[in-house]
């Protein structure tokens, strides 16, 4: 990641390494895509121990998202807090994950208690960790507890040994300390490539949005690199644990080392897709030439991109960063896991500091990604590509979620621009949106902890609270504009003409991130799903079909970002069959589970379920939680009523049956919110209806036995709410 960066001398690191606890355990093969335990530390006491991973486990909860979920809901009661000592971080892979004959298999899934919802999140992340974890022995990793002073857990996945340790002059930002670690834990540079670092920094500490970098080496360039477990604070858990990294080290990694119960299977069916990638990707999505780059000018077209705190879906001066042709010097694709031909891993080269910290050294910068550019870019008015770098950078070093600090910062500046709060209470910083130099200043103070930059880091949810109390602002107004929905920001899209999509993220588990449901196209683009019960239908299959991917360790965007060439002729062409056929396919291949299409939503499903009922235990999950700001329905304001006029007032005309002519646009607004509230609260009576809850969102208990999820302590928590 680093060019140039000022680090500490080998010998230095060598000198200050300690190991303060190691366990020896038995190397094995994994089998048929399980290495059958899990790594189990615990922080407080220092210990460390392996548990068995059992049938059952395998067959309801499959791998991935659910045995974190697993796992977690053992360790903590309904009255857990994120920072209590028994909180845990779970990392997991999952059956499929590691294997290299089909692109987008080396996903980690990481599951705790978020210190911004207050229930459990999950968050998917691409990187070398996941499977080398696997191929040293464990499916999951646990760990519960709070050190005392830093530390870094390193597993050995060559020798058997996993310890607890630490090095005490490591910097603790991204880019420094997966050098310094990669350094001292490789026996050489060729043997960089066996090494997987899991790292934060220094805004985790200090923020409720600290996110988690995993590491990736980039053999064609001698870098390493990263990508982000981004959603709900992972990294401020990872932090309050006084975890300063985990390292784990493997050399072995081979095309079978799940050693798949088909490998002829496993290999033709990733033949099949690495052709069609081939020949297909440059006509469709350029995944590998743009990755997610190439959706700024579309979402910008469909007046979807998010500006000035979502207020508007595109804007007159976005053009400089809607195309990122010119910066994106590579010399090929990118994947972040062995045999990834999609690879969409995109990277700045030797971009040259201009703030901050590291001010001069010229870095690596990861992406951006499409929900960087929109979140630090037009969502704060800002349309500059050096900004977006420079933020993009920051963030990832400072172990920062990009898409909750863009949301965040863009309710506080227009908190700003309506006088909500002044410079006065900012420590003077202009929070005017397309103040580019103060977004990077307040990025910096949350890294540090100090000014507005620490409140602005607290999250949208307590930024309203705390405006409210000590400001005297209007409560209704920052409930309507703060975009944040069960705690965690928004991600970025506008969604107001997608009632899909209003479902999508209101209904996520976790909050509202767009890789649980993202119908946007489907329903506004292509009115593919006009009635309630299409809707209701497609917020049932795509979130289990996209949760299926996170319990097996696999990457959704080779699924649909890339289709084959006859796909529109195939019925449910949304869907992508024949993609689907491929991970019946490839379950069957390494599991040596036959399995049907069906097969893999009801795997989803079950999950999918547990984690709502785990909700619930935490004290959330029924109806009121899915609630959602009203400028993700519809205009809040009048300016955002006049900006899109004609389109309201069509709709008035056509959709809601009255004739606009004669209205103020006072009178228009709550004409318009009346009719999209409601249909809100019609979509979600569709949709529990549709996926087996009652009318107050709660699993029934028929629901529970279908899935095979009624064990006594999750009925216990789904009967205390059946009579509500
Ligand atoms: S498609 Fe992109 S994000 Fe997914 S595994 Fe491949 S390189 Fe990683």
């Amino acid at each position: 990641m680093c060019g140039g960066c000022k680090t500490v001398p080998v010998d230095k690191l060598k000198e200050s390494h300690k190991v303060y606890k190691t366990f020896n355990y038995q190397l094995q093969p994994v089998d048929k895509g399980y290495a059958n335990r899990t790594l189990y530390i615990n922080l407080s006491e220092q210990s460390i121990r392996e548990k068995p991973v059992t049938q059952e486990m395998k067959d309801i909860f499959t791998g991935g998202r659910g045995f974190g979920l697993y796992h977690l809901w053992h360790a903590v009661t309904g009255k857990t807090k994120w920072n209590d000592s028994e909180n845990e971080i779970v990392i997991s892979s999952g059956p499929l994950g590691g294997i290299t004959q089909y692109p987008g298999a080396g996903k980690s899934i990481v599951v705790t208690l978020s210190p911004a919802t207050g229930t459990v999140i999950d968050s998917n992340v691409g990187g070398f960790f996941g499977p080398f974890l696997k191929f040293s022995g464990f499916d999951a990793l646990e760990i519960q507890g709070k050190s005392e002073k830093d530390v870094i857990i390193f597993i050995d996945g060559d020798k058997g040994t996993v310890s607890i340790e630490d090095v005490e002059v490591t910097d603790m930002n991204t880019h420094v300390l997966v050098e310094q670690l990669s350094t001292l834990y490789a026996d050489n540079d060729e043997d960089k490539k066996n090494i997987a670092i899991v790292s934060t920094g220094e805004g985790s500490e200090t923020t409720f949005m600290g996110m988690l970098n995993f590491s990736f080496y980039d053999k064609k360039r001698n870098v390493i690199r990263i990508k982000q477990a981004g959603r709900g604070g992972t990294g401020t858990v990872f932090r309050d644990k006084k975890i300063k990294a985990l390292v784990v080290k493997f050399s072995s990694l081979k095309g079978n080392s799940n050693h798949p119960a088909d490998k002829n299977l496993l290999d033709e069916t990733g033949i099949k897709m690495h052709r069609e990638i081939a020949t297909l990707d440059h006509k469709q999505n350029s995944m590998r030439k743009r990755g997610t780059m190439h959706l700024p000018i579309i979402m910008h077209d469909h007046d979807l991109l998010p500006v000035h705190n979502f207020k508007h879906g595109s804007h007159p001066d976005a053009a400089p960063i809607l195309n990122w042709d010119t910066r994106l010097t590579h010399s090929g694709a990118d994947g972040c896991w062995f045999g990834c031909t999609l690879s969409c891993a995109q990277v700045i080269h030797n971009y040259e500091l201009k703030t901050g910290p590291y001010i001069g050294d010229k870095v690596y910068v990861d992406g951006p990604e499409y929900e960087t550019i929109a979140g630090v870019g037009s969502n704060l008015g800002i349309f500059e590509q050096d900004h977006i770098i420079e933020t993009n950078f920051y963030c990832d070093t400072y172990g920062i979620d990009t898409i909750s600090f863009g949301t965040a910062t863009a309710f506080a500046m227009e908190c700003f621009e309506t006088g909500i709060i002044n410079k006065e209470i900012t420590g003077g910083l202009d929070l005017s949106f397309g103040n580019s130099e103060v977004v990077l200043e307040l990025l910096h103070q949350m890294a540090r902890g100090d000014g507005f930059g620490k409140v602005v880091g607290r999250g949208v949810r307590r930024m309203k609270q705390l405006f409210v109390e000590k400001y005297q602002a209007d409560p209704q107004f920052l409930k309507d504009i703060g975009m944040e929905t069960k705690g965690l920001e928004y991600s970025e899209y506008v969604c107001k003409e997608s009632l899909a999509q209003k479902g999508g993220y209101g209904l996520a588990n976790k909050g509202p991130q767009h890789d649980e449901a993202w119908l946007i196209f489907m329903d506004m683009v292509l009115n593919q799903i006009p009635t309630f019960e299409a809707k209701a239908e497609a917020l049932h299959y795509f979130p289990m079909m996209r949760t299926w991917f996170g319990l097996n360790g696999l990457c959704k965007l080779p699924w649909n970002d890339i289709v084959p060439e006859d796909n529109a002729d195939q019925p449910e062409p949304e869907k992508v069959p024949e993609h689907v056929q491929n991970y019946v396919n490839l379950f069957t291949a390494v599991t040596g589970r036959e399995i049907t299409k069906e097969g893999l939503i009801a795997q989803a499903e079950t999950v999918y379920n547990f984690q709502r009922v785990f909700n619930l235990k935490m004290g959330f999950g029924t109806r009121r939680y899915d609630a959602i700001p009203y400028r993700s329905v519809g205009p809040v304001t009048v300016e955002e009523y006049q900006s899109r006029a004609e389109r309201y007032d069509n709709q008035m005309k056509e959709i809601i049956g009255v004739d606009p002519a004669d209205k103020s646009v006072e009178e228009k607004l709550a004409i318009t919110r009346q009719y999209r509230e409601k249909q809100y609260e019609m979509l979600c009576d569709s949709v529990y209806k549709r996926r087996g809850w009652t009318a107050q969102g709660v699993p029934t208990l028929e629901t529970l036995k279908r899935l095979k999820i009624d064990f006594v302590d999750v009925v216990e928590v789904v009967s205390q709410h059946l009579d509500v």
